[in-house]
């Protein structure tokens, strides 16, 4: 190495603000983030409309707003995407790049050294290496006995994760099951094990493949916020103090899980890398609870007139149609696409997956505003009758303002900088690569986030685009 490019290692703190950044890091309670916000630059980093995960995550990789890039729903696949992404550009630089969770990467791709995509939602288990495709399938597979619990164990021993990760996993199956406990009391613990789970897996192939640039999605914040905010704020809500206590250190909790796996990766990438912690929105405090809606499969299926092609089939929060006749498929998903609130032209649909003849149907997870849902083409319906709303309680919600934290040898220590936004994190991530910036990108360089030195040994350099075949030439590797 020429010592002009630093590796880069990105920790997607998906939902994180400064509104509970603040706070914990003030108690003490994120040593790795605040030692980092200390050593590094920092600011807000602020989303864009509509704030939908898949869509976010590809613009903050392409620097590119969504009209360029293609990428809408929890549908997309890595063949929706319509430019070349960070670690395609970075891989045609003769980078070795490394990838794990970050959504709209299935298929996978066997340019970069690891791609683990993301578990969204439920398709392919395919990833890179394929060694890792059973961890995959686990996270969706339901256990009918200890014995096929106990080979989960073996196969997760097996790539990577750690025996106390493992021993806390049964410990706290144990004890929920002992105590007969709800929804609520699980879902947070959940999340958690499959977090301490995919950290463990993520540096393990990191100490495997050295990456130049790699991604680690921590995705508990935001499933977490949405569920557990008038536990962390009850006064807001109005709820009884006697009924939050339980579960008022969820939500910091799982900013306390980031913080240590920040650390964790801090050790593994050494003093030399760059660490870039952001998020892709930022979370706040929803106007009230709202809740989590059903699909009424039966009712869906006698509404849209296909009653003889296909079948509702209902799994656990998972709403599918078998097609017996496939040429009603792609005609239905369609007009689902289109099924919006009369009042507010809210969509209720937040995304589609097509597996052999099934079509996968996932209903959003916002308060509904309105009593009349619009199907186009088959009238209007009560909302009740389509519908039907869950008891999980819905209090946090996506906010624009999001976070930034990033620390590495380009980088100044301890500054605050002005608000940024989403558009520009590639290329900045190029500069710390030592990459060029392409000028059909539509984000910024934050010139002041990097030292004078840095810049003047490695000037901020410009290309017209990388969309076209010719690569850049490989600068100071
Ligand atoms: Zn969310």
């Amino acid at each position: 190495m020429g010592g002009l490019v630093s590796r880069v290692v990105v920790f997607e703190f998906d939902a994180a603000t400064w509104e509970v950044l603040t706070p914990l890091m003030e108690a003490g309670e994120l040593p790795n983030l605040s030692a980092l916000k200390a050593e590094g630059a920092s600011g807000l980093l602020r989303s864009i409309i509509p704030r939908w995960s898949p869509a976010l995550w590809t613009t903050i990789y392409s620097g590119k707003v969504r009209s360029k890039h293609g990428v809408e729903g929890f549908d997309a696949t890595s063949e929706s995407v319509r430019v070349k992404r960070l670690w395609d550009i970075a891989e045609q630089a003769g980078l070795k790049c490394g990838v794990f969770g970050t959504p709209v990467c299935w298929p996978p791709t066997d340019k970069c050294a690891f791609m683990i995509p993301d578990v969204l939602v439920d398709r392919g288990s395919e990833t890179v290496p394929p060694e890792y495709s059973r961890l995959q399938d686990m996270y969706w597979a339901r256990r009918h006995s200890m014995l096929e619990y106990a080979r989960d164990l073996y196969d997760l021993w097996r790539i990577g994760v750690r025996t106390r990760h493992l021993s806390r996993m049964i410990w706290e199956r144990l004890l929920l099951a002992a105590r007969r406990s709800g929804t609520v009391e699980k879902y947070w613990r959940q999340r958690l094990w499959w977090t301490a789970i995919h950290s463990d897996v993520f540096l393990r192939l990191y100490h495997q493949h050295q990456p130049d640039l790699a991604t680690f999605d921590y995705q508990a914040t935001d499933t977490i916020q949405h569920r557990y905010w008038h536990y962390y704020d009850p006064e807001r809500f109005g709820i009884p103090l006697v009924k939050a206590e339980p579960y008022r250190d969820v939500l910091p909790a799982s900013y306390r899980e980031a913080d240590r796996i920040v650390g964790e990766i801090r050790k593994a990438a050494g003093p030399d890398a760059t660490l870039v912690v952001l998020s892709d929105h930022g979370g706040a405090p929803a106007e009230g609870l709202g809740q989590f809606i059903e699909a009424r499969l039966e009712k869906w299926v006698a509404t849209l007139g296909i009653g003889r092609a296909a079948t509702p089939i209902r799994l656990v929060g998972e709403y599918c149609l078998e097609f017996h006749d496939p040429s009603y498929l792609a005609e239905t998903q369609r007009t689902l696409e289109q099924v919006h609130m009369k009042e507010s032209g809210q969509r209720l649909f937040r995304g589609f997956a097509q597996r052999d003849g099934h079509l996968m149907l996932y209903p959003i997870r916002d308060h509904i505003e309105g009593n009349t849902v619009v199907v186009p083409g088959h009238g209007e319906h009560p909302f009740e009758e389509l519908f039907h709303r869950l008891d999980a309680e819905h209090s946090g919600v996506h906010h624009s303002d999001g976070m930034f934290i990033v620390a590495g040898p380009p980088i100044r220590a301890g500054v605050e900088l002005e608000p940024g936004s989403i558009l520009d994190v590639t290329p900045n991530l190029l500069v710390i690569l030592g990459l060029s910036v392409a000028k059909d990108m539509d984000g910024r360089v934050w010139e002041p986030m990097f030292k004078p030195s840095f810049l003047a040994q490695s000037p901020i350099r410009f290309i017209e685009t990388y969309e076209t075949a010719q690569c850049e030439e490989k600068g100071v590797l």
